[in-house]
């Protein structure tokens, strides 16, 4: 099994280099005792990077979870010295991640989350499925959009709380606690049956959703969203595609 690494707190998803011990080598990949790399899921890609070991380096081209384990599946290496073992159980590896990618991706999530949580505020409408990728993503509602409010004033009402700006936490619920009190944007979303406790990410004051995902500390770490609709063939759902201009720094840690 694999810890988890990325998990565990809003400054985890920050981390961009650590040290773990291999646990097993599956054709073409590797599985470390716990990783920081995001593996693909829950509408985000994963994270890329390199593992290395003995001075040679692994570009690690695709991160995907299956069972307990993360398997990170490894291009050709560089740096290699006929004198290197190569990658072996129980050797301990230096994990770097694309921090440009990674911040990416936490901008484009927490984005999404924000927007989810002003479309419901202003129309009711909840979030059924999402994606996110570097740049953008999409939201699929359910139901179709309402007279009012338009598409503009949405834009405009989430782009003025995100200036606010609104810092982000991570806390854990107890499955049975979150249940008692489910939100009323989310309900009780169709987690799957292990999932306990419940990591929540915390806009505070604006939303709160259960998610895996990696996320910035504040809102000021997004540039301005811009939304537009799109068709989604086949049913009656309203998708809202989003992109994000250039981002702010990250936020200190604290
Ligand atoms: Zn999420």
């Amino acid at each position: 099994m694999t810890v988890l690494a990325y998990l565990a707190d809003s400054n985890a998803g920050y981390v961009l280099s650590f040290r773990a011990l291999v646990t097993g080598l599956p054709p073409g990949g590797v599985v470390l005792d716990r990783t920081y790399f995001y593996p693909t899921g829950g509408g985000q890609p994963c994270d890329r990077g390199t593992i290395e070991l003995d001075g040679v380096r692994y570009p690690v081209v695709e991160v995907s979870k299956t069972g307990p384990s993360v398997i990170h599946r490894l291009g050709r290496p560089s740096g290699r010295s006929s004198t290197a073992p190569g990658l072996r159980i129980g050797a301990e590896v230096t994990g770097e991640i694309d921090g440009a990618r990674r911040a990416a991706h936490r901008q484009a999530h927490t984005a999404q989350h924000l927007l989810s949580a002003r479309i419901f505020a202003l129309t009711r409408l909840r979030t059924r499925a999402a994606s996110i990728r570097a740049g953008g993503g999409r939201v699929d509602l359910e139901g179709a959009w309402p007279t009012a409010p338009t598409l503009a004033e949405v834009e405009t009402d989430v782009n003025d709380v995100r200036q606010r700006p609104v810092p982000s936490h991570i806390r854990f619920l107890s499955r049975a606690e979150w249940e008692s009190a489910p939100d009323p944007r989310t309900g009780l979303v169709l987690l799957p049956p292990q999932v306990d406790p419940v990591r929540l990410i915390e806009l505070a004051g604006v939303d709160r959703c259960p998610c895996g995902g990696t996320h910035v500390r504040s809102t000021e770490e997004i540039g301005a969203l811009h939304l537009a609709t799109a068709v989604v063939p086949g049913t009656t759902a309203t998708r809202i595609e989003f992109t994000l201009d250039e981002a702010g720094p990250p936020t200190p840690t604290g």
